[in-house]
């Protein structure tokens, strides 16, 4: 196992901009050390341990006081931010059947920014998501999100920051909007829940974005990003208990006995539970300004830097460490796949065409190496070569020719069309600018996401 680590992306060093948050070593020991201890344990059954009880409600309690919360908030513990989130739609289903019984497919609606677990939300609970494009500062559009409420409209939701530009929607509006329209306004703030606190605490200006919003009915925070907790960790809030109940799931039919669960998951690990505890506890309000304070010096460099590049920039205004890179004049993949081949991993993102951001303790000390590295790319992503015109070449005739094809045939030429870009024959293409300058430019949109299952299945299949 430890060798099959090696082919890992290498995040310890400072180059993965995803997935990893890492407040340092000894941090990550404190929560390492509790999980094991809470290995075995199961939180299902409160009775049985009521160490595993009193974390959560501890956990709970110390996430809602850095959000706006009071006495009447209510909350628990989940797997991440997907599950948080999807429980937050799950109780606004299930207070408009009991509010609005005439509701049939209860509706969200949701800034094209925010995050896809409203829409996997819906997909499982038969609701309905209206996409709001964003303004252009990339903020939720707020005349146009209460232009789209329908008397289907259950749940309006903003994001404190959404993760495509690291910006934070117009809460309070939003708030304001679902107040005067009788509805339920959740805020996402799973990336920055656990920052923004420390972020305003040193000084930066931020606009009111939580509980102490009059109009926001519930929040949702990951322990596993900023709060540097084991993953599987993350909490969903309500303004109150009776907002909470709608969540909640109990049968007493069983033969098994009474059975009553507060979340999505039946056994609940321990281990993420007790090392959230640990690492709050740990490091205190004061370890979070501290580390905080070097994230967002770290983030004042970059953003200083790529202010000084004339090809690139920052898109929108930013709150806290989540950035986005684009560029008007020159393809802003290729700067990501010079990056690739440096051993810098950035996401890609579209509409806009942008490289994305997630910084923490890993990057402070990398800094100046990935600056001088950007410049390099860009430098290189500015020549003309022959890789690029094929790639235009390619971009053309894939255009012509999937406009006459069956959605099976185009599904099945992707992956050869991205074998085509792989300079090992195999694996993740070296070279994604291709591929997504190709999807950017396909006219339908169902065959896309076909190949992209086809690809859930195969990477969820046993390797030969
Ligand atoms: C990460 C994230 C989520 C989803 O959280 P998971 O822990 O990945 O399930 C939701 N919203 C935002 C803004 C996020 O950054």
């Amino acid at each position: 196992m430890a060798a099959w680590r090696q082919n890992d992306v290498k995040w310890r060093e400072g180059k993965v901009f995803s997935l990893v948050f890492f407040a340092g070593e000894e941090a990550s020991s404190v929560a390492k050390e509790a999980f094991n201890l809470f290995f075995s344990e199961n939180g299902l059954n409160p009775t049985a341990f009521p160490s595993l009880r009193r974390f959560e409600t501890e956990v709970v309690a110390m996430t809602a006081s850095l959000l706006g919360g009071n006495e009447q908030t209510a909350g628990n513990m989940t797997s991440g931010g997907t599950e948080s989130i999807i429980l937050a739609c799950l109780a606004a289903r299930e207070w408009a059947r009991a509010q609005r019984p005439e509701v049939n497919t209860p509706e969200i609606i949701l800034p094209t920014t925010g995050h896809p677990a409203f829409d996997k939300a819906a997909h499982y609970f038969d609701m309905r998501v209206t996409h709001v494009p964003v303004g252009a500062d990339f903020r939720a559009d707020v005349a146009a999100t209460e232009a789209a409420i329908t008397p289907n409209t259950v749940l309006i939701v903003g994001s404190a920051p959404a993760y495509p530009h690291g910006v934070i929607d117009p809460i309070q509006e939003l708030a304001a909007l679902a107040q005067k329209h009788d509805l339920l306004c959740h805020v996402d703030a799973c990336v920055g829940g656990l920052m923004l606190p420390f972020v305003r605490r040193l000084g930066y200006d931020l606009p009111d974005f939580d509980l102490s919003v009059p109009g926001v009915t519930s929040i949702s925070a990951d322990l596993h990003k900023y709060g540097y907790a084991a993953k599987g960790a993350s909490v969903i809030l309500y303004r109150n208990a009776s907002l909470r109940r709608h969540q909640l799931f109990a049968t007493i039919e069983w033969p098994g006995g009474i059975y009553a669960s507060p979340t999505l998951a039946g056994t609940r690990p321990g281990g993420p539970i007790a090392a959230a505890w640990a690492i709050m506890n740990y490091l205190g309000e004061e370890g979070y300004v501290q580390i905080t304070k070097r994230v967002m010096a770290t983030v004042e460099r970059i953003r200083e830097a790529i202010d000084a590049i004339d090809d690139i920039e920052i898109l929108g205004e930013p709150a806290m460490s989540i950035l986005a890179i684009a560029s008007d004049s020159l393809d802003i993949y290729e700067v990501g796949d010079e990056l690739g081949l440096m051993g810098w991993h950035l996401d890609r993102q579209h509409y806009p065409a942008s490289l994305h951001l997630t910084l923490h303790g890993a990057h402070v000390d990398r800094v100046d190496e990935f600056l001088r590295d950007l410049r390099t790319a860009v430098a290189r992503a500015k020549k003309p070569s022959l890789g690029k015109t094929g790639r235009q070449i390619l971009l053309n005739s894939a255009r012509l020719l999937v406009n006459g094809l069956p959605s099976r045939w185009v599904s099945r030429l992707f992956p050869q069309a991205a074998a085509k870009f792989s300079s090992e024959g195999e694996g993740v293409p070296k070279r994604s600018a291709a591929m997504y300058g190709m999807m950017a430019n396909l006219p339908n949109r169902g065959d896309i996401k076909e190949v992209v299952l086809d690809l859930v299945e195969e990477f969820t299949t046993q390797q030969k």
